[in-house]
């Protein structure tokens, strides 16, 4: 894209840029990076950069092994100078050389030898599902809300700052607040835009929520902010995690994304018809109905590590019904209340998600799960609006509402029953994906865990 060109070269110049990572996404969600000097730039989008895709987790099984990298230039940023020098390959020299030298990042699509898209890539799994969505008249829109954990290292294992006793929205000037405000300082730099952070509910919780935008650029955002956030904290001796439940009986972290249809020809909210019930759209309850229907195969996808379910329990503001309504909070989506702008705030919240997800993926399987209902015009069950946070009150509506998968294993066994989803992510990933998630389980599966130990050893 020429446009793009232009600026990016102009760019390199003028700030002086040595040196550019190349950045793209295993199918686990493992961002990778091959960096290349400046002067190797052009070429590379000319004739890509050649690298081994048989080391990279799920494009293994590919007999083709040679792959190729394009930059994307809309996706050109130049990393903030707190973040560079981890970016650099050898972590001794970084104070010496390289951390004096301007890196820029640039996302890729991963291509074969013939120059075609590579199916094992999940950024052209996500292109493909946006195309199918214009096609239909749409573009998907999404807003996330990205939880995380900032801890220390203590001897006896990872723990929330000690100082850090604080809940959800409380007014810090601790390190933590400060902590925060760089990481958002350094994701501005980079064009990724935070809407609010604040501290989350549990001690050393906090959250960032992102500007909705295109679910492209949301996905490659996520990929990076990741790493920034890991960087940010490390400069602070914290470390921050994405683990969806670090801590048996406190509040896991979450990933929760708003999203929205807009419609192509009007620029108009699709879920968005302020006479009807919620102010939700026919088009609004068939997507919702949809990702309903899909929920527990996508939830692999979605929530894809066996820690992912010890979230995904009542009792901590997270999910475990496959339903929906408006404040509650054990439902899988949630339809916020409107605020003074309805056609930007109609929103239509999903839940079970976690940071630890292919971002890429996720995003392409429940926009397909939510077209899957437009296109069947499924029909969407009442709302659950009762407050469900009691044990007993939860049981008493089990009838009528599904649970969410309780394991990795149930969400596997639902993936492996879903042709829609396995038509979405591509015969590659699919198999993929359900290949190491599988030997996932069963390690786990097979362990004799600490719990069951003290539980039965000194009765049985
Ligand atoms: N941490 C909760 C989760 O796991 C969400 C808390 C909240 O944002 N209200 O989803
Ligand atoms: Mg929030
Ligand atoms: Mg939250
Ligand atoms: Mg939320």
């Amino acid at each position: 894209d020429r446009r793009y060109y232009d600026q990016v070269m102009a760019r390199i110049e003028h700030e002086r840029v040595r040196f550019i990572n190349l950045e793209f996404i295993d199918v686990v969600g493992m961002a990778k990076c091959v960096t290349i000097p400046v002067e190797q730039f052009t070429n590379c989008l000319t004739h890509g950069k050649w690298f081994d895709g048989s080391s990279i987790e799920g494009f293994a099984r590919v007999a083709e092994s040679d792959m190729y990298l394009f930059p994307d230039l809309s996706t050109f940023a130049i990393l903030p100078d707190k973040i560079r020098s981890s970016a650099s390959s050898d972590p001794h020299r970084v104070e010496e050389s390289v951390g004096g030298d301007i890196v820029a990042r640039v996302i890729c699509d991963v291509r074969t030898p013939d120059g075609e898209s590579f199916d094992g890539d999940p950024r052209a799994i996500l292109r493909q599902t946006l195309e199918l969505a214009r096609e239909m008249g749409y573009n998907y829109r999404v807003a996330p809300e990205l939880e995380f954990f900032l801890l220390r290292f203590e001897e006896d294992g990872p723990k929330p700052l000690p100082h850090d006793r604080r809940g959800y929205f409380d007014l810090s000037t601790d390190l933590a607040s400060i902590v925060r405000s760089q990481m958002v300082y350094a994701l501005h730099k980079m064009d990724i835009n935070i809407e609010a952070s604040h501290h989350e509910v549990a001690d050393g919780q906090h959250e960032l929520d992102f500007e909705i935008a295109d679910a492209l650029q949301i996905a490659d955002s996520l990929m990076t902010a990741k790493y920034v956030l890991k960087t940010v904290a490390a400069q602070h001796n914290l470390y921050a995690t994405f683990l969806p439940k670090p801590f048996y009986g406190v509040n896991g972290s979450g990933l929760h994304i708003h999203q929205q249809l807009i419609k192509i020809s009007t620029g108009a909210n699709a879920f968005l018809n302020s006479q009807a019930d919620y102010a939700l759209s026919e088009e609004g309850r068939w997507f919702i109905a949809g990702q309903l229907a899909h929920a527990s195969s996508i939830c692999a996808i979605l929530a894809p590590l066996v820690n992912s379910y010890k979230r995904l329990v009542g009792g901590y503001e997270a999910p475990v019904v496959i339903n929906w309504g408006r404040i509650n909070r054990q439902a899988l989506i949630r339809v916020p209340r409107l605020s003074s702008d309805p056609n930007n705030s109609m929103r239509i919240e999903l839940r079970c998600s976690d940071p630890s997800c292919n971002p890429y993926l996720a995003l392409a399987v429940m926009l397909r799960a939510g077209l899957d209902g437009i296109q069947r015009k499924l029909s969407l069950p009442a709302a659950m609006d009762e407050n469900l946070f009691l044990h007993d009150e939860g049981d008493r509506l089990r009838p009528r509402a599904p649970m969410l998968p309780a394991t990795l294993g149930e969400a596997l066994a639902a993936l492996r029953e879903d042709p829609l989803v396995r038509d979405t992510l591509g015969d590659t990933i699919y198999e993929g994906f359900l290949d190491a998630k599988g030997i996932e389980w069963t390690e786990y599966r097979e362990q004799v865990h600490p719990w069951e130990v003290q539980r039965y050893l000194s009765v049985y």
